[in-house]
């Protein structure tokens, strides 16, 4: 595995197109293999093939987290293979996280691995999942079960992509960067929970921090065997949420699911890491002014229980009471990792946050 697993370059500039066009101009690529999701191709395909001059194999993935599976990942390798692609070649990844996972793990076992850049296009791309090196795919009924750690070339960052982005995908990259707010930077918080997502926002600056505090901790841990786990804030009960919530008609985003974790686990953290009840109250506010929906329908205790203990983080004995690892608020800017919590008890704060039933 390479030393670092974040990118050794990160480009920026409001146009697509022109920060395409300058970069390739100094890249040394033999062969130029483009993976580009549906329905970003139908909006921006064609603008973005017109700033590259040359040849290229120009693949389109359909959209969804349903194709983000080895199949799609067949179809590619397919392509390539027609296409004679060899060990010189680049891959460019231009899509959301499905796309930017998918073509990187395909990328990155080709011929045993060849380079890869990629040109986020959704929010919740540019500040997480493009960033960290973690490749994959989902397999059975888990989450990127198949995948690699894998270090990109390069990191685009062009935030003109964004206003096509519907607003309820431009939030889930939002809960993200407030999570990242939460944990390490105060003021980052703050400017975030000030913005109004119906006006229009200069998001270059706000991205680049956001990026840059995931950019230190994944610097810090790449593996993810200490504070890389705080990340994982919100995520304990808000993947088992949206993992119980899925096929039903209140389904969420993953983005609406973290909001909604936070939301809970803040009221966790008051009683096992002593965030403060008026920090709490005003997560909470901030959440609901951005339009994050908090009021879930109740979930069924033992879905939820079967959900949780899907988390790896976990401790789960043979016998006895199930304690679950979680990531708790200490105050805006600061959280511990592996905090113990029983389990019952996070399963009874969630279940008292419920409204309806579903
Ligand atoms: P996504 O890639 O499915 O994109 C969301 C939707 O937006 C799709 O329908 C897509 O077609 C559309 N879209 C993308 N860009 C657009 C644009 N500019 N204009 C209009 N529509 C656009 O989802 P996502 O939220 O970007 O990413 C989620 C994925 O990221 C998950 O598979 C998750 O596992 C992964 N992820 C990975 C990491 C990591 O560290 N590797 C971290 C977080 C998330």
């Amino acid at each position: 595995m390479s030393e670092s697993l974040l990118p050794r370059t990160i480009v920026e500039g409001e146009s697509p197109e022109d920060l395409l066009r300058s970069w390739l101009a100094q890249q040394p690529h033999h062969q130029l293999a483009v993976v580009i999701d549906a329905a970003v191709n139908e909006l921006h395909g064609e603008a973005l093939r017109a700033a590259i001059s040359g040849p290229v194999v120009w693949s389109v993935l359909p959209r969804g987290e349903r194709h983000k599976v080895l199949h799609t990942c067949e179809t590619l390798w397919g392509t390539w293979y027609d296409h004679s692609l060899d060990r010189r070649a680049l891959v460019l990844a231009i899509g959301g996280g499905v796309t930017t996972d998918m073509a990187a793990f395909a990328a990155s076992t080709w011929k045993r691995g060849i380079a890869f850049a990629l040109m986020p296009t959704t929010l919740l791309a540019m500040v997480d999942a493009a960033i960290g090196g973690k490749t994959g795919v989902d397999f059975r009924s888990g989450k990127n079960l198949l995948g690699s750690f894998a270090q990109p070339e390069a990191l685009l960052i062009a935030p003109q992509l964004l206003s096509t982005l519907p607003i309820r995908e431009l939030r889930c990259g939002l809960a993200e960067m407030l999570k990242h707010g939460l944990l390490f930077d105060e003021a980052h918080w703050h400017e975030l929970a000030a913005l109004d997502l119906t006006a229009s926002i200069n998001w270059l600056p706000l991205i680049r921090r956001s990026l840059g505090l995931k950019t230190a901790i994944v610097e810090a841990d790449p593996l993810e065997q200490g504070p890389r786990q705080l990340l994982n804030l919100g995520h304990t009960l808000g993947h088992a949420i949206e993992s119980a919530l899925l096929g039903t008609p209140a389904e969420l985003l993953h983005g609406e699911a973290v909001a909604a974790g936070i939301y809970i686990e803040a009221q966790l953290a008051m009683r096992h890491a002593g965030l403060g009840r008026e920090v709490a109250a005003e997560i909470e506010s901030v959440l609901r002014r951005l339009g994050f929906k908090l009021e879930l329908p109740r979930i069924d205790e033992a879905k939820l229980k079967t959900f949780l203990r899907q988390d790896k983080k976990n401790n789960l004995p043979k016998a006895g009471a199930v304690e679950l690892s979680m990531v708790l608020l200490e105050r805006i800017g600061q959280a511990r990792y592996a905090v113990p919590v029983p389990e019952q008890e996070a399963i009874d704060v969630a279940v008292a946050h419920m409204t309806s039933t579903v």
